[in-house]
């Protein structure tokens, strides 16, 4: 690929080394695997966690004669991925071999796409943030291609003392790898573009993402150079499986060439891989070491032609991608950027809203959403799919609160109700007698006592207003946070005689 760049430098990205200022420069490639029932050329299982070598046609194992069949649905799903990439689809396309010898790859190639891939250019737009301000900023990361292949298998070095063991499951497996341009300029945009990546795969359907069953995994190319300079010479660190660690792969290998090239050395274009362990890239093999691959196209196979009927009928089921709900939540629900971007990064999160906010208001429900089930959540180590609180069970909270049932504090000792034990907010507030006191009778009573045994504070709040609040403060006490606050407020400030 022809390398263009795409940014102007930004100080803040840049970091400094003894003898200046350098620009981290990133590309990624991500394999991603497909969402389907059967592998990519054969009827196997793709289900995790089979016993090893359960799910292994005679394809997958290789057996002479066997030929591959290309499994359409797995062709959808990387035309899915690569329209909400927003690239261009390539109506032909080409599978090659890519021949190399490995013990748990038996036909000795991988069939995979090199010229003509199914998924051309596209682009990403990434949220980086929030800072500290709270602040996310946009950018925009380029899409070069998404070509389709098979995965290998998985040679096991720990349960034989003299053997090593081959489990071919994934031997065939479909993977979708995503190749970006060189366009991050640092491990926190790596990391916004992987996480976003993997919410639109998500939404999609077309990859679960999930990093720790290796359904997602990153390639990562990284370069430094002088602000604004020629790209330099690039490393590799291949299959990183966390976002976590993809951040500090990054970092350490920046630093690392940086110290390289500060001490006046070179940097050697290899391939290396990351020790989460240690925190430290390692070399794998030197561009000398680099495989000829001697690509060809698969003789088994003919090239793959669809037109554009069927492009568009693929496009036409799309769900809605994060990026138009945002947008939605920020227009037609008056949510700040913020809240809409938090509630979109995961899709169990946005449906999760979708379902409290329906026919309520959207900015309580945000809040609700963010603030106490999110924080809540946060605090238990669970996932939205364990929270213990249903969208319905939340959404009753929010029309208590709405209806002045309960006010906004009671509200919260319900939602911690709910939480631990479970069952219909408003029953709840029936049987523990938690309604809101709007009798005025009531609430003038607790007035009338906190003014009475209080006359030196009365005389402060006459001069100075805003000592109202103290007034609805302690009436709020007395009634054990019941009393209606909005009454409490307009009747301390009859009684007092003040605006
Ligand atoms: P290969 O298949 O040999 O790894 P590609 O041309 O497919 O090569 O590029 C791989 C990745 O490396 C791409 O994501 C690209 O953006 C990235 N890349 C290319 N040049 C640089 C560079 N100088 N610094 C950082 N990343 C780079
Ligand atoms: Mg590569």
């Amino acid at each position: 690929m022809t390398l263009i760049d795409t940014r102007t430098p930004d100080a803040k990205r840049l970091i400094s080394g003894a003898t200046g200022d350098w620009e981290i420069i990133i590309g990624l490639e991500v394999h991603a695997q497909v969402t389907s029932q059967a592998k990519l050329f054969s009827g196997a299982s793709t289900a995790f966690g089979a016993p090893p070598n359960a799910n292994v046609s005679l394809v997958d194992a290789a057996m002479p004669g066997m030929l591959p069949v290309i499994n359409e649905e797995c062709v959808k799903q990387a035309i899915r991925t690569g329209l909400g990439l927003k690239a261009a689809i390539n109506h032909k396309s080409v599978f090659d071999r890519k021949n190399y010898f490995y013990p748990d790859l038996p036909q000795g190639y991988q069939i995979s796409q090199f010229k003509q891939p199914i998924v051309g250019e596209g682009k990403v737009i990434v949220s980086v943030g929030p800072d500290r301000q709270g602040e996310f900023e946009d950018i925009e990361v380029g899409i070069e291609r998404l070509h389709l292949e098979q995965d290998a298998g998985k040679s096991m070095h720990d349960q034989h003392a003299t053997m090593s063991y081959v489990d071919l499951n994934r031997s065939g497996v479909a993977l979708m790898e995503i190749v970006s341009k060189p366009d991050m300029r640092s491990a926190d945009e790596a990391k916004a573009y992987v996480t976003k990546l993997r919410t639109i795969v998500r939404y999609l359907g077309t990859c679960d993402g999930n990093m720790d069953e290796g359904s997602l995994r990153a390639d990562v190319n990284v370069s430094v150079r002088r602000p604004g300079g020629e790209f330099g010479t690039r490393c590799e660190i291949k299959n990183v499986n966390s976002i976590r660690f993809i951040g500090q792969a990054i970092d350490y290998e920046a630093r690392r060439q940086i110290a390289i090239l500060e001490d006046g050395g070179k940097i050697d274009q290899e391939t290396r891989l990351f020790d989460p362990n240690k925190g430290e890239t390692r070399s794998m093999r030197s561009k000398e070491e680099a495989h000829d691959y001697r690509y060809f196209p698969d003789p088994d196979l003919l090239p793959l032609e669809f037109d554009q009927a069927y492009v568009d009928a693929l496009a036409k089921d799309l769900p809605e991608l994060p990026d138009a709900k945002k947008a939605r939540l920020i227009s037609s629900l008056g949510l700040s950027t913020y809240d809409a971007s938090i509630l979109v990064s995961e899709k169990a999160v946005a449906d999760y809203f979708e379902k409290v906010a329906a026919g309520r208001d959207g900015k309580l429900a945000a809040n609700w959403v963010i603030n106490d089930l999110l924080g809540a959540l946060n605090r238990a180590g669970k996932g939205i799919e364990n929270a213990p609180v249903s969208p319905d069970q939340l959404g009753a909270v929010i029309d208590l609160i709405k209806e002045g049932t309960i006010s906004g504090k009671i509200a919260k000792d319900l939602f911690e109700i709910v939480w631990s034990e479970g069952g219909d907010p408003r029953q709840l507030v029936e049987s523990r007698g938690m309604k809101q006191v709007t009798d005025t009778g009531a609430i003038e009573k607790a007035v009338d006592e906190v003014i009475s045994a209080n006359p030196d504070k009365v005389e402060q709040a006459r001069a100075k207003p805003s000592m109202a609040g103290w007034f609805v403060g302690q009436v709020m006490k007395a009634t054990g946070g019941k009393a209606n606050p909005q009454a409490v407020n307009d009747l301390v400030k009859a009684k007092l005689g003040i605006e």
